[in-house]
């Protein structure tokens, strides 16, 4: 018997051998991840170049002159015949991006410079991509008083086509309600002749994150709001939350992060670990006293969201302003910050979101908060030390 196998085996070894030699390319293609797509976004001062990734990846960064260039070496990749490896940019800040397969592992990403001041890169999940933000030369001096000059406030009403968002146990859609309540918030804003308003959608069609922060960096907003419904799997919960970017260890916070960034638990609570993710929130937060400037933003919206739909309903419970690590709120150069304007899980929250008059009410205490924060006096420049935060030490 085992004589026989034996014998059998070694008939059977040599084809096996034959395939494995025709399949190892595809095994080792199958294996590396594939650079699918790159894309861009510019303006004057900013440019987003998006890398999409079959799954993530290592990567590392470098800076070469003459020329000056940038470039991402992309680990374990391989190129997609099907993308554009040379695309023109042009725009002051870009010249061109290219990838090539640099050796047999490795995917290089060239970014050709023409004047840059400080580039910032992170990785996204589901799907993978690798988000590279490049800032030009110019850039706005003194935050301007508001009182004098138009404001352009970007309204991002999340989800949208083939994602729903959170759904309510009587199938009430999120990005359904989000988008009535962007488009009321819109009209009350529009009221004030100093009011610029843009919403990153109007309509029911899907937009990665990544490209909704792109648009209000484009459109050089002074403020950007992301209107989104919360949910839990505890039906119980409700009440109204305002979220500005940065870590977090609160589960709470997490889970809603997670969600909204559609990626798993596990990967948010690894994301706030990643030591990466340091250097960015650094450079947003010197960035033009961002931060300061979101707490303050948060705490004017959630306020008034309270005080408007107390006097109304007196159901309202005031979650408060929290912090978390929203995919749509990176790299965005201005104020910004993401509002969850009620549970679409809890059987109560969902028939007022449903409502007509709820939605306004909501829609009007935010427009309350964007004016007064519109209006208030700038906070003064600082330069913010890190050592001020204790959060930099975790
Ligand atoms: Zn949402």
């Amino acid at each position: 018997m085992f004589l026989n196998l034996a014998s059998d085996s070694k008939k059977i070894l040599p084809y096996l051998g034959f395939f494995l030699v025709i399949l190892s390319p595809f095994f080792a293609e199958a294996s590396s991840v594939e650079v699918k797509d790159i894309r861009s976004w510019s303006s004057e001062n900013y440019t987003r170049v998006v890398v999409d990734l079959t799954n993530t990846v290592e990567f590392s960064k470098n800076r070469l002159s003459n020329p000056d260039r940038l470039y991402f070496d992309v680990k374990d990749a391989h190129i997609s015949k099907e993308i554009n490896t040379s695309i023109p940019v042009g725009d002051g800040i870009l010249k061109t991006v290219r990838a090539s397969q640099f050796n047999k592992t490795t995917v290089r990403v060239v970014l050709d410079l023409d004047e840059i001041s400080d580039y910032q890169t992170f990785i996204f999940d589901d799907p993978a991509r690798l988000v590279i933000d490049v800032y030009g030369k110019t850039r706005t001096a003194d935050k301007p008083d508001m009182n004098f000059v138009k404001r352009r406030i970007v309204l991002d009403p999340g989800h949208g086509g083939h994602d729903p968002g959170a759904v309510g146990p009587k199938n009430l859609y999120e990005k359904d309600v989000v988008l009535d309540i962007a488009l009321k918030l819109k009209k009350v804003l529009m009221e004030d002749p100093f009011n610029e308003v843009f919403l990153t959608r109007e309509r029911d069609i899907f937009i990665p994150l990544e490209e909704r922060t792109a648009m209000a960096n484009k459109k050089n907003a002074d403020l950007f709001l992301s209107i989104h419904a919360n949910a839990s799997p505890r039906r119980e919960a409700k009440g109204i939350e305002t979220y500005l970017l940065n870590w977090t260890d609160d589960e709470e916070a997490i889970r809603v992060a997670a969600r909204e960034n559609a990626i798993s638990l596990k990967k948010m609570r690894a994301m706030n670990r990643q030591v990466d993710i340091v250097d960015v929130i650094k450079s947003d937060l010197i960035r033009e006293n961002k931060r300061d400037e979101s707490i303050k933003l948060a705490n004017y919206i959630q306020r008034s969201l309270i005080s408007n739909l107390d006097s109304d309903t007196k159901l309202v419970l005031n979650l408060g302003v929290k912090q978390a690590l929203f995919y749509v709120l990176f790299g965005a150069k201005m104020p910004s910050v993401l509002v969850e304007v009620s549970f679409i899980s809890n059987p109560e929250e969902e028939r007022l979101l449903s409502n007509d008059a709820y939605r306004t009410e909501i829609a009007k205490g935010i427009a309350k908060g964007l004016n007064t924060y519109l209006t208030s006096a700038p906070t003064v420049q600082k330069v913010v030390e890190f050592r001020d935060h204790p959060s930099f030490f975790r």
